[in-house]
């Protein structure tokens, strides 16, 4: 597991989200879930500390 900083996208404040290892992120959306084309994608909804709620879509 690995420890990846992503910047919310409506703030900008760093997030800090722990990631399989070796994952890809491949998105970063403050709009609905995004779709995952194929099995190796996975979305997860992530909370900034000013309670904006985004979605990372990632590739592991
Ligand atoms: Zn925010």
């Amino acid at each position: 597991m690995g420890i990846t900083e992503l910047q919310c996208p409506q703030c900008g404040a760093d997030v800090r989200m722990g990631l399989p290892k070796e994952s890809v992120v491949k998105s970063v959306t403050a709009a609905d879930r995004p779709d995952t084309s194929g099995p190796r994608q996975k979305a997860r909804q992530l909370t900034c500390h000013n309670d904006h709620e985004f979605f990372v879509l990632f590739e592991w």
